[in-house]
């Protein structure tokens, strides 16, 4: 008998009880054990009808993920779903928790669907760049139809018990005990003399193929590049054209085709690397945190109210603090005017704004600090004014409290000598606008308590972010490498390219736009003011000249001028190419005399990307980034590096670190730059014939 998987007959009715803590995982002795217990309760003259049902918190939550990669174990799931599905007794589903992926696969195996209220059910397949392959998109049709069966599988979305039973997915939605309910449920059905009616017998209505094409077209912008979504719609497709089986073959086919393709791969690797990058290494699990329960603010410009909202979204109060009061109440004014965007979108409720901004209160005094369990100062990026902050809290705030900067390029070390408890300082690094990116770098400065940096990782997760930890360098782990990718994005301009051919070659790969169009969205003056800046405090290490400091200086900024590296039309934001950008470069390759030549979008792909990867091997020869995977997460949330490619150090893993390094070597040869000295760790590995998956 299967120790993951019982049966029993309980009134009249053989009960299939799945027990494989902690979410009922399908892997193959939950499988197995199913089988053997429809086999049981097929076999039981006393049982007039059977149920299954998941002990523990929920129904199965979906396939072992742990097995995917390895050779498949039968008896496999969809053959599972098959069998159950041809039971000669009426088989009932009861489900609670969230029956998810391959879970809610066994129900649509059932006849009946019994929900507790609180259930949630999803085909989540296609965010691991797969689809529902156990029968979901054949069964799901002609439950629902095939439009509804779109939306769910295509968006992977989890849908709310009550949603479910509108739908016509779930019959019957109980409260209370799950099992006694459903169990009575049965009873009725076998009492009423009801039939069984298995999905595959029923009929699905025919849809044109011009459903399918619409709905590909209406996806076409937010899924591009992605595989899987598409794929999804061809087996929903096939569920109206073709008879049953022929439907499960065609579904077979294109599950194995994503299963098989390299964006899968990718995007499960950045779904458990999302889970591992919250787990530090030399970091107990059990590690004590400090409570946070009040948060304060220093700046109210424009990360300070960003970073703000996140925490009264998450129903943590936060007191904000300015200079002056102007300053104070046009930071309030413009998180309340986000909040209201937000509403009027149908987001949120107008109650939920009120709500939000109650949480909020302002004050110009750091005295109103001494009781926050949290400070994040988001002043000016200037050492000396960070320092007196700094200063200025270690004097007010009470023990304990957590000291955090939001600096992007400062020294955390330094900031935190500022204080007396340099243990209690960290840097969280918050990317713009901070209430909607999901990228958090936190900062470990060199006497960074475990405690505090518990606390923090355990806080990221609470207001929604993703937080990643790294070190102390200029740039830390996103910005460091973003540096490098824009100075050949720059420099390969300077020999030929074109901004909008760069541009083009990295959107074409994934990203959501080019580096060009990103500075402009940015705003060239930022990076302007810190290369002026560099130039009168070093000027024997400051960055040369070139032609974007010329366009700042002729008040082309970026978008928020309508005019930077390109053009932008009043309320577009569709960069266009510049005839005074192209005349600038011109102008600097005469001044270079540079001789330019034709350079092909492969050089832009290898150049901007392999240059990345040399520099996250140095990041983690250096021990900034821990874990490849945190170099991944940190470019996948923080600066659209595409999902489907799984992050710069999957991505470089799968071309073959011997291929990226014979051509860094190339590149080295030809300029002589640093950029392009290899990392001895990228040798290494590529020598060994290894990759950074393996380390
Ligand atoms: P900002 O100029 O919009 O806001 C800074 C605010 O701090 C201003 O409102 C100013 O009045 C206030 N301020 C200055 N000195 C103060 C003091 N001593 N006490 C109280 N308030 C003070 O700047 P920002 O873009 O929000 O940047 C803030 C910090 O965040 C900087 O360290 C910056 O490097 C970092 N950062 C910025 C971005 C970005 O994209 N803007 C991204 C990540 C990190």
């Amino acid at each position: 008998m299967s120790d993951v998987v019982s049966y029993q007959c309980e009134d009249g009715i053989g009960v299939i009880t799945i027990d494989n803590p902690p979410v009922n995982a399908l892997g193959h002795a939950v499988r197995a054990g199913i089988l053997e217990a429809l086999d049981q309760g097929m076999a039981d003259d006393s049982a007039q009808a059977l149920m299954i049902i998941g002990g523990g918190r929920t129904f199965p939550a979906g396939a072992d993920i742990r097995e995917f990669g390895q050779t498949p174990k039968e008896p496999a799931l969809p053959d599972v779903i098959n069998r159950l599905e041809a039971s000669d007794k009426i088989l009932v589903a009861a489900v609670h928790g969230t029956a998810l992926g391959g879970g809610m696969e066994i129900t649509l195996g059932c006849d009946y669907r019994v929900a507790l209220d609180s259930a949630k059910m999803g085909l989540p397949e296609v965010n691991l760049g797969l689809l529902p392959g156990a029968g979901g998109t054949q069964r799901l049709p002609r439950l629902i139809g095939a439009r509804a069966a779109l939306d769910a599988i295509v968006s992977g979305k989890p849908m709310k018990a009550a949603q479910l039973e509108k739908m016509g997915v779930v019959d019957h939605v109980v409260s209370g005990d799950l099992k006694s309910e459903a169990l009575a449920y049965a009873k009725q059905l076998v009492a009423d003399g009801a039939a069984r009616r298995p999905v595959r017998d029923r009929d699905v209505e025919k849809e044109s193929a011009d459903v399918f094409s619409d709905y590909a077209q209406s996806i076409a912008r937010k899924k591009r590049g992605f595989l899987a979504p598409f794929h999804c719609i061809k087996a929903v497709q096939a569920a109206t054209e073709l008879d049953f089986d022929a439907g499960l073959k065609r579904e077979r086919e294109l599950f194995t085709e994503l299963l098989n393709s390299p964006q899968s791969a990718a995007q499960r690797h950045v779904f458990f690397a999302e889970r591992e990058v919250a787990k530090v290494p030399g970091i107990a699990k059990d590690t004590a945190k400090r409570e946070i329960k009040q948060v304060g603010i220093i700046g109210a410009g424009t990360m300070g109210g960003g970073i703000a909202m996140n925490f009264l979204n998450a129903g943590i109060p936060v007191r904000l603090l300015e200079m002056k009061q102007e300053a104070l109440d046009k930071g309030v004014a413009i998180i309340r005017k986000n909040y209201e965007a937000t509403a009027k979108k149908g987001r949120i409720s107008s109650e939920q704004v009120e709500k939000c901004m109650a949480l909020l209160d302002t004050t110009l005094s750091y005295d109103d600090l001494a009781e926050v369990d949290l400070v994040i100062e988001a002043v000016f990026e200037n050492m000396k004014v960070k320092k007196e902050v700094f200063g200025t809290l270690d004097r007010v705030c009470k023990k304990g409290a957590i000291l955090a900067t939001n600096t992007s390029t400062l020294d955390v070390d330094e900031i935190a000598r500022a204080t007396s408890r340099a243990e209690d300082v960290i840097g969280m690094h918050f990317f713009s606008p901070a209430n909607v990116m999901k990228l958090l770098e936190n900062v470990r400065g060199e006497a960074t308590s475990d405690e505090v940096i518990a606390t923090v990782m355990d806080l990221s997760k609470r207001i929604g972010k993703v937080g990643v930890l790294v070190g102390v360098c200029y740039g830390f782990v996103g910005n460091r490498i973003l540096h490098k990718r824009q100075s050949q994005a720059v420099s390969l301009v300077n020999q030929g390219a074109t901004p909008a051919q760069v541009d083009k070659v990295l959107y074409d790969f994934g990203f959501p736009m080019g580096p060009f169009a990103m500075w402009d969205l940015a705003g060239l003056d930022v990076g302007y003011r810190i290369r002026e800046g560099l130039r009168e405090s070093d000027p024997a290490n400051a960055p040369a000249r070139n032609w974007l400091d010329e366009l700042v200086e002729a008040d082309r900024y970026g978008q928020k001028t309508q005019a930077g590296v390109f053009d932008y039309a009043e309320g577009d934001r569709t960069p266009k190419p510049s005839d005074v950008t192209a005349a600038e470069i011109e102008k600097y390759r005469a001044e270079q005399g540079i001789d330019t030549r034709e350079v092909g979008d492969t050089e832009i792909l290898e150049r901007c990307l392999y240059v990345m990867v040399n520099e996250g091997a140095r990041i983690l020869e250096e021990g900034i980034a821990m874990r490849p995977l945190d170099i991944d997460i940190v470019w996948i949330y923080g600066y659209g590096f595409p999902v489907y490619q799984g992050g710069p150090m999957f991505w470089a893993d799968q071309i073959g670190l011997d291929k990226v390094l014979a051509k860094i070597k190339q590149f080295y040869d030809e300029t002589g730059h640093d950029d392009w000295k290899p990392s001895p760790l990228l040798e290494k590995l590529a020598n060994e014939g290894k990759g950074f998956g393996d380390l």
